[in-house]
């Protein structure tokens, strides 16, 4: 089943409208499917991001979005979301004064019909546990003095609990240790099933080492100019994005 279709989509900044970002881009993605988005810096791979999501930074100029079978173009941010689109941040928020416990309570009660704090706090252990994070961190205010590593870790701990249809992962990965690395993959992992679907936004291979990719596209200004299958982006590693920036000068 089709989950995600973006045709045509063209998008530029709220606050400089001579910024063109997105270029016409193209993607659909089923239920079922992890697709790997990666492309150089600056070629608009947070901006689709954020532009699925109606963030009031970009706007939207062609193109349509829809998302399990329903029109998102012009919907708002928290009603995309309440639909089951979910996104993890390239640089995570921080809220002093929120501590991690009050926050993951919040985003659950908006998110579910019947919520029990007694199943609540079981769940929230039990993805804590396999995030390999300590129940302790749950006093701490939200992302305050959290590592690079622990706020990635926060941001699929999030994914766990709230259990979306669709996820995008805007560079999970960057900065974190190897370790890290394999902790948020395993969380990608745990979520995963037939479904629901996966976006991973990254520049390296070591967080999908471990998954089954279905397609791999690359994002180069605002358009994606290839797609292929795990052995694509084995070779962007490897080789950089210079025979495509060459081919659309
Ligand atoms: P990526 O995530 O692929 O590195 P981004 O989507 O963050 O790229 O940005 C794409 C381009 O759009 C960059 O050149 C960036 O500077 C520009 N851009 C992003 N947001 C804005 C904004 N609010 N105003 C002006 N330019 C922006
Ligand atoms: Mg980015």
């Amino acid at each position: 089943m089709k989950l995600l279709t973006i045709k045509d989509l063209y998008t530029i900044a709220e606050d400089d409208h001579n910024k063109k970002i997105l270029n016409g881009l193209n993607i659909e993605v089923n239920s079922g499917e992890i697709h790997v988005i990666m492309g150089p810096n600056g070629s608009g791979k947070s901006t689709l991001a954020h532009t699925c999501f109606s963030s009031y930074k970009y706007i939207k100029t062609k193109g349509s979005i829809k998302f399990n079978n329903k029109e998102i173009t012009n919907l708002k941010t928290d009603e995309i979301a309440r639909l089951g689109l979910f996104m993890s941040h390239q640089q995570p928020e921080v809220i002093p004064g929120i501590s991690l416990a009050t926050y993951l309570k919040t985003i659950k009660k908006a998110n579910s019909d019947n919520f029990n704090l007694f199943e609540f706090y079981k769940e929230v252990e039990s993805i804590l546990k396999k995030l390999e994070l300590k129940e302790s961190i749950l006093k701490r205010e939200f992302n305050v003095g959290f590592s690079g590593g622990e706020k990635k870790k926060i941001e699929i701990l999030q994914m766990l609990l709230l259990n979306p249809k669709l996820v995008i992962l805007d560079e999970t990965d960057s900065g974190l240790d190897v370790d890290a690395i394999k902790v948020v993959s395993k969380g990608i992992k745990l979520f995963k099933n037939d479904n629901n679907a996966c976006i991973i936004i990254t520049h390296n291979t070591k967080i999908i080492d471990d998954l089954d990719v279905d397609k791999v596209h690359i994002l180069i200004d605002g358009k994606i100019v290839d797609s292929g299958n795990k052995t694509l982006a084995e070779k962007i590693e490897k080789e950089g994005y210079s025979n495509y920036i060459n081919e659309n000068k």
